[in-house]
């Protein structure tokens, strides 16, 4: 006969109990609903031109939403249209868009990502990529030169309505203090788990609900969870009362 176990089972801390009940209940769909509450809904209306988006993406990178702004209204008022760029001295592109940061970097990586896109098409126009399904529209996006899982993803949400998640910065992290992905996963690790777990039409929701979050009370140095309304299903809902 097999012995019995002696050993008394551990104890778990309340805190320990605590924080399992809530990753057992937190789920995307509830993580939209409390946010939905606290910040409003907002229509998923896409708009804008696929490669006004591509451009405008590549210049956010490292950068602020105003500053790659900034940058690319310089960049529209220097040269009359796309075209123009694809001989364009690249030093002229770099002074051009200088207010977005990382100029050097950017602006070659910008004309070597257009001259591609004219030579596939011969035209700027991206709305083909509509018409073709959501994995196979990404991976042609993502066979440009530069363009990375979040550009191709904002470029598919943003201006063509097509349910791509972008794994930004404050979507990973409040994803991973939610416990929906793990703490060490990576942006593109996080990215494959996320997306799936979504319906299509909540792949905005919860994009933008969790950038306002971040940027609003899950920020990154000092999370306000004493104020959060996921902090009673949130695993993580004591790393802001210190
Ligand atoms: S409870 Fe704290 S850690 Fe959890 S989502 Fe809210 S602010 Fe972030």
């Amino acid at each position: 006969m097999a012995a019995r176990a002696t050993s008394k089972p551990k104890r778990r801390s309340a805190s320990t109990k605590r924080n399992s009940a809530r990753q057992r209940t937190l789920t995307p769909t509830r993580v939209i609903e409390l946010l939905d509450g606290e910040y409003g809904t907002l229509p998923w209306r896409p708009a804008g031109d696929p490669i006004a988006e591509l451009v405008l993406t590549l210049l956010s990178q490292n950068t602020s939403d105003s500053n790659s702004g900034r940058a690319f209204i310089r960049l529209l008022s220097e040269f009359p249209d796309y075209e123009s760029l694809l001989d364009a001295d690249v030093k002229r592109i770099e002074k051009a868009i200088q207010p977005g940061g990382l100029a050097p970097t950017k602006a070659p990586r910008m004309q070597e990502m257009l001259r591609e896109v004219w030579n596939r098409r011969g035209s700027f126009d991206l709305t083909f990529l509509k018409d073709m399904p959501l994995d196979e529209a990404r991976a042609w996006l993502r066979s440009l030169p530069g363009v990375g899982p979040k550009t191709a993803a904002c470029v598919l949400l943003f201006a063509l309505g097509m349910p791509a998640l972008p794994v930004d910065t404050h979507v990973h992290r409040v994803a991973k203090r939610l416990g929906l992905v793990p703490e060490k996963s990576t942006p593109e690790q996080a990215f494959e788990l996320l997306e799936p777990m979504l319906e299509p039409k909540q792949v905005y929701p919860f994009h933008i609900q969790l950038i306002k979050h971040g940027r609003r009370t899950c920020s990154a140095r000092k999370p306000k969870c004493g104020e959060c309304p996921l902090a009673s299903e949130c695993p993580s809902a004591e790393i802001g009362q210190s």
